[in-house]
Formats: C-alpha cells, structure tokens, sequence
C-alpha cells in the first residue's frame, strides 16, 4: 500500500508539472499576444424577445494563437486576472470592440465583460470613458457586466466607479445572476440597468421544472425592481420560446448563432442594412 502511494504522488508531481509548464507558457505567451493584438473581441448576438430583432452583441474575449488556433477566455482570462495583464488585455478588447463597432447601426449597443479585481483600479472609470472618446464609441451605446462577491472588497470604490461611469450614460448589468457569485445582495450595492441569467438556469429550462421555476422567480423580480432581464445560454427556439411567453426581455446564445468575429458582423450587418 505504502508502495503505491508513493506512486501515486509521484503521478500527481508530474501531472501538476505539467499543468503548471502549461500555464507558464501561456502566461509567457500572453504576455506579448496582448500588445501583438492577438487578443481580438468576438461578437455574440443579442435579440428582443418581443420583436426578435438584433439590439446589439455581448463581447467575448479571443486569443488568436498563431500556433493552437482559437483560445476561449476560459483558459486566459483568469492567468490574466493573476498576473495584473486583465487591465490592459480588457482595454485593448474594447479599444477594438468600440472601434469596430463606431460604424455599425446606431441603435446597436455593446456589452463588455470586466474581471472583478478591475474595479479595484480607482481609474477604471477615467481609463474606459477614455477608450470611449478615442474611439468615438458614444458611452450610451455601452454596457458594462459585472459578476462576482469581488465587488464588496472595496464596496465604495466599486460604487464610485460605477457612478462615474453612469454619469456619462454608460449602463450596468449585473451578470450571472443566480449562482453562487452574483446574489440579491448584489442588485442593492450597484446602481444596475439590468440582470444577466446565467446560462445554467436557461439550457435546462425546459427540461428541469426547478429551472424554469428559478427562471420565473428571476424575470418577476426584475419586473418588481423595474430591471430588464437577458437569458443567456438560449440553445434552441423552444427555449427562446418560453422565454418570451414568460417575459423575458432579451435573449443570447447559440440559437441565434455562435459569437462572431469583426468580420463575421459585418457580413450579417450588411445583409440586414444595419452597416
Ligand atoms: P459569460 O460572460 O457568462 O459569457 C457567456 C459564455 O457563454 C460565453 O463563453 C459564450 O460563448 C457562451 N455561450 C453563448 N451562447 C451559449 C449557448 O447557447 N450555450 C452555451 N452552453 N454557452 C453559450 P466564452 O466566450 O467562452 O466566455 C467565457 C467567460 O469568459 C465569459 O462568461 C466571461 O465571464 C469571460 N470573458 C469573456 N470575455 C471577457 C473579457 O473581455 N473580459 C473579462 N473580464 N472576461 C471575459
Ligand atoms: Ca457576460
Ligand atoms: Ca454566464
Ligand atoms: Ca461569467
């Protein structure tokens, strides 16, 4: 037994090795894809339940390895966050979104996506209004999503931010509304334009009657605090569906396409005559 054990730890060094040389490689990697522009912005569609039309797209972080191909955020965005680079990755993300975006449709908005220990940075508000101006992106067109517990470390920094930011028309909304990082408590500490359900919640609504339940509870307590809801994680028309029936404001998710890259948007905004 003693034998074995051994064994097994001497599995677990090297597997942690290597995923430890993993990480420090995309970390060193990371480190130059950031100012090389190898860090792009996805596009994922955004519809009106009510009317199903385009209203505007989620930005979604995308590393353009010249080696591996596509990297989701998932594997980056939290080495990102542990080395200090989510600053200066996350106004990058937007310095292109808002470019790209300043000729689309008006009437099209975007929403960015901003790590908790960002707001932390008492400039944020200053560094992202002028990413706004440079680019001649309108703050109105903005929104930004916050998650995370992260937000109470320095609740009035977090608050001070956000006002400033709303002072010039840029909106809020509270993402991943329902799982264990984003709670009520949460709706009350920001000044919030609107709640993102986490796609957990909005896959299974049709097969899991807790789900929809949840679901249910979260569009009626947005309705309650005067809080548009967006589903996030709409697969399929049933679910878009039920969404709508239930009042659901906007809705996200594979449904309506993957996210797309600068040019895929220009493809379909050209053929709709929103560009
Ligand atoms: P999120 O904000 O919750 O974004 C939604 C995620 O769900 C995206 O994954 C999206 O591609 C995926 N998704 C969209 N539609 C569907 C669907 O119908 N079904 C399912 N199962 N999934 C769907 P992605 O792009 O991998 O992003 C993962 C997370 O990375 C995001 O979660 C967000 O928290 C973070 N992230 C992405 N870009 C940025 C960024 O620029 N800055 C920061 N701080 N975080 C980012
Ligand atoms: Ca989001
Ligand atoms: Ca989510
Ligand atoms: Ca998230």
């Amino acid at each position: 037994a003693k034998k074995s054990g051994r064994n097994r730890f001497a599995w677990f060094d090297e597997s942690m090795e290597r995923e430890l040389k993993a990480r420090n490689d995309l970390e060193q990697g990371l480190r130059v894809a950031i100012p090389n522009g190898q860090i792009v912005p996805y596009f994922e569609q955004q519809i009106d339940l009510a009317t199903s039309r385009l209203t505007g797209f989620e930005v979604l972080a995308r590393w353009e390895h010249p080696v591996r191909g596509l990297i989701g955020p998932d594997r980056f965005i939290p080495i990102a966050e542990d080395t200090g680079m989510i600053a200066e990755l996350s106004l990058s993300i937007m310095r292109q979104a808002f470019a790209a975006a300043r000729d689309w449709d008006p009437g099209l908005t975007l929403s960015v996506n901003i790590s908790p220990s960002q707001l932390r940075d008492a400039w944020l508000a200053q560094k992202i209004i002028k990413t706004l101006t440079e680019t001649g992106f309108p703050a109105s067109r903005l929104e930004i999503e916050i998650t995370e517990s992260a937000l109470f470390d320095n609740l009035a920094l977090a608050q001070s931010i956000a006002g400033s930011l709303k002072n010039q028309g840029v909106r809020l909304a509270l993402d991943d509304f329902g799982t264990g990082y984003s709670s009520l408590a949460h709706l009350r500490a920001l000044p919030f334009d609107r709640i993102k359900i986490d796609k957990s919640f909005v896959t299974s609504i049709n097969e899991a009657p807790d789900s929809a339940a949840i679901v249910t509870a979260i569009i009626r307590l947005g309705e309650s605090l005067n809080l548009p809801v967006t589903a996030e994680g709409v697969e399929d028309g049933a679910i878009a569906a039920r969404l709508a029936a239930m009042g659901c404001a906007k809705a996200q998710g594979w449904h309506y396409g993957k996210p797309l890259s600068p040019i895929g948007v220009r493809t379909l905004l050209a053929e709709r005559h929103l560009i």
